[in-house]
């Protein structure tokens, strides 16, 4: 369960608690405000603050005295002509905090993003709870074959049933002992800071992740991708899910420039022109090596 009954009490008094503010806000924000969407089987994430809407950019683009709004078209034409120009800064002005529930091994990808600023839950200071990512039946799958990094079909019957049975049972097991070694009845107890180093990296974690939107888009065109790992990727898109209601310009501005878009490279582009004008071409007198043009004929050819 994401959140217990008194979590969940917690959220519902601050969501029934409105405060006045002479602040802009952003009314697709406010829905989502300090609610909790369920992500895997424990996680979730939920917007503890924001700053800044679609406006706050163009306002920061137009360096203005009011809000910088002039019409919602031209607004919305602003934010696509700095997305489609790589001109960042305008969006750096608009910040959110998230509240993330999700498993250290999923954490651990996370935290590569630099450009946040980050508080974890301390398992030094306090019990972690008994809360493990087990995958469901779908996503439990084979080594791909074709990509190192990733994983093919959803394994079946008995194999399936054994990994599950073994990753509950491993998960169990550590934290039974951890229980054990932190336990003060009839002994000192160890200390919470090392009994938790044999819990498994599929134990959740929870961290405040406050990062602005300029970086944000950049960890959602890297994690919202296919590239990335099911079990971040989940997250990544719920996140889209918010920020789509928060700034929506922005976001279709992102969704049409970066995630759906794509950057090519000098050859390519030639060889785009080539096929343009009706020439044939083939990989070997692309300019490109094998991989470069297998990646290209797949944008090109989807
Ligand atoms: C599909 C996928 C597979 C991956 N596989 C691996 C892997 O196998 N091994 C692995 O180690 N990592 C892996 N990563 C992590 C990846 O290499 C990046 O570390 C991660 O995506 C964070 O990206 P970033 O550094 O651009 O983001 P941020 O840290 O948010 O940085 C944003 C930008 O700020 C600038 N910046 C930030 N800090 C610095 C700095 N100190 N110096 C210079 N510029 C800086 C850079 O321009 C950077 O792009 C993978 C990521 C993805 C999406």
């Amino acid at each position: 369960m994401p959140l217990s009954p008194d979590q969940q009490a917690e959220i519902d008094t601050q969501r029934a608690t409105p405060s006045q503010t002479l602040r802009a806000v952003a009314p697709g924000m406010e829905a989502h405000l300090y609610t909790a969407h369920e992500v895997l089987d424990h996680g979730f994430v939920r917007v503890v603050d924001y700053m800044g809407d679609d406006a706050a950019i163009c306002q920061a683009a137009r360096v203005s005295y009011g809000r910088g709004t002039k019409s919602v078209s031209n607004d919305e034409g602003l934010i696509r002509y700095l997305m489609r120009h790589w001109h960042s800064t305008p969006f750096e002005m608009c910040e959110v905090k998230l509240h993330v529930k999700l498993p250290v091994f999923v954490a651990r990808q996370w935290i590569r993003h630099r450009t946040a600023n980050v508080n974890e839950y301390s398992g030094r200071y306090s019990i972690l709870d008994r809360e493990f990512y087990i995958p469901a039946p779908e996503q439990l799958a084979a080594q791909s074959v074709v990509n190192n990094q990733g994983r093919g079909d959803a394994l079946q019957g008995e194999e399936a049933a054994r990994v599950l049975e073994i990753l509950k049972a491993d998960s169990n097991r550590a934290y039974d002992h951890y229980e054990q070694m932190i336990g003060t009845d009839g002994q000192d107890g160890l200390a919470r800071e090392l009994a938790r180093m044999n819990l498994p990296a599929n134990i959740y974690t929870q961290w405040y992740w406050k990062v602005d939107l300029h970086n944000l888009f950049h960890f959602l065109r890297l994690r919202a991708d296919s590239h990335a790992q099911y079990e971040i990727r989940v997250y990544a898109d719920a996140i889209c899910n918010i920020v789509k209601d928060w700034v929506p310009a922005a976001y279709g501005a992102f969704e049409d420039y970066r995630l759906g878009g794509a950057i090519l490279s000098g050859p390519a582009l030639s060889v785009l022109r080539r096929m343009l004008k009706g020439e044939r071409v083939e990989q070997e007198d692309s300019g490109m090596s094998k991989r470069e043009w297998r990646e290209f004929m797949e944008m090109v050819d989807n």
